[in-house]
């Protein structure tokens, strides 16, 4: 009876049925955009953007394909982190297949988002989660998926207030002024998440800007230390500032960069001189990141044409955590701090 109840809610619910007690994460290579699929041991899962919307459903099918094999058919939660073609662009496309149950994002487009994208990408989202649940977040708010606690940090081009339980001390790599003014754009929009997981931390800021990362981290670091770090935007220099990436300390990067979007030299520079860190995985080997790329077993992707390989983090309860690279099973163990 009891298996025929768990069945049936299979069935009714569509989410994962768990035997795992770790929280996993899948990083799909959507070639400079981004996806990310989290499943969490109770079962619920979430989408976090969904790569680019090309005439060949290439990013779909990627995210569809990761999805199914870790079990998903449907999305708990799907997040736009903002209302560019390579984030939110390819939600409806992946949502005809796997679909989602609640849309969180940062509500109304930022005030410079330019018309043609509107039409192309906000317009055609709103269009397909009419009649299903909306969930326009501020920072401060906890997206309220079982299992995994998860806290919008920014959204909106707003940051949260007040520091999070461990954040809240000077940054002592804070600069004396913000580097530059926040522009209006949709990556200033950006939703930043931090995951946390037993005594995991994981910070995702999608594309947020150097200019909003000041708000976050300076004076005061409002987050605190992370143990894995999401590069922002790719690895774009826009992002990604030292002031932020090093008071975070992570223990781990993990970049979403192309072959030829992202992995600027002078970010990998940062990344790779953040203190306490122990290893940099990226999802494609960075052609203008030259000598500063990861070791190739630490790249999902170094050659063109592509594999489209991915990574999967799993993280235990205790908060180690593994990160493996598919494309040659090299998987390394952090760790609970
Ligand atoms: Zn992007």
């Amino acid at each position: 009876m009891k298996t025929y109840v768990i069945f049936a809610a299979a069935l009714a619910f569509g989410s994962a049925i768990r035997a795992s007690d770790t929280l996993d994460i899948y990083v799909v290579d959507t070639e400079g955009g981004k996806a990310i699929i989290v499943l969490t041991p109770d079962g619920e899962t979430m989408l976090v953007d969904a790569g680019y919307p090309t005439e060949d459903d290439r990013d779909t099918k990627r995210v569809v394909e990761a999805a199914r094999s870790a079990g998903i058919s449907r999305f708990d939660y799907v997040v736009a982190t903002h209302y560019d073609a390579d984030h939110s662009g390819n939600v409806p496309s992946v949502d005809r297949l796997i679909p989602g149950r609640v849309f969180v994002d940062h509500g109304d487009p930022m005030p410079n988002y330019d018309a043609g994208n509107r039409s192309r990408y906000y317009d055609p989202y709103i269009k397909a989660i009419a009649g299903r649940k909306r969930m326009s977040v501020q920072p401060g708010d906890v997206i309220p998926i079982k299992g995994c606690r998860v806290t919008v940090v920014s959204a909106g081009g707003k940051v949260i207030s007040q520091p999070l339980s461990g954040g809240g001390e000077p940054n002592a790599f804070a600069p004396a002024s913000r580097p530059g003014t926040p522009d209006g754009s949709e990556n200033a929009g950006s939703v930043g998440l931090l995951y946390e997981f037993g005594k995991f931390r994981m910070l995702d800021l999608a594309d947020l800007l150097s200019t909003v990362e000041y708000d976050l981290a300076c004076p005061r670091n409002l987050i605190g230390s992370v143990d894995l770090f999401m590069v922002s935007h790719h690895g774009l220099n826009v992002s990604n500032a030292r002031f932020l990436v090093h008071a975070l300390r992570p223990k781990v990067i993990l970049m979403n960069n192309g072959a030829s979007k992202g992995g600027a030299p002078e970010t990998l520079d940062i990344l790779k001189s953040s203190p306490g860190l122990q290893d940099l995985w990226q999802l494609h080997y960075s052609i203008a990141g030259g000598d500063m790329n990861a070791a190739a077993e630490f790249i999902a992707n170094p050659a063109e044409p592509c594999g489209a390989k991915l990574f999967k983090v799993t993280v235990q309860r205790s908060g180690a955590f593994t990160v493996t690279n598919t494309r040659n099973n090299v998987s390394r163990t952090y760790p609970a701090k």
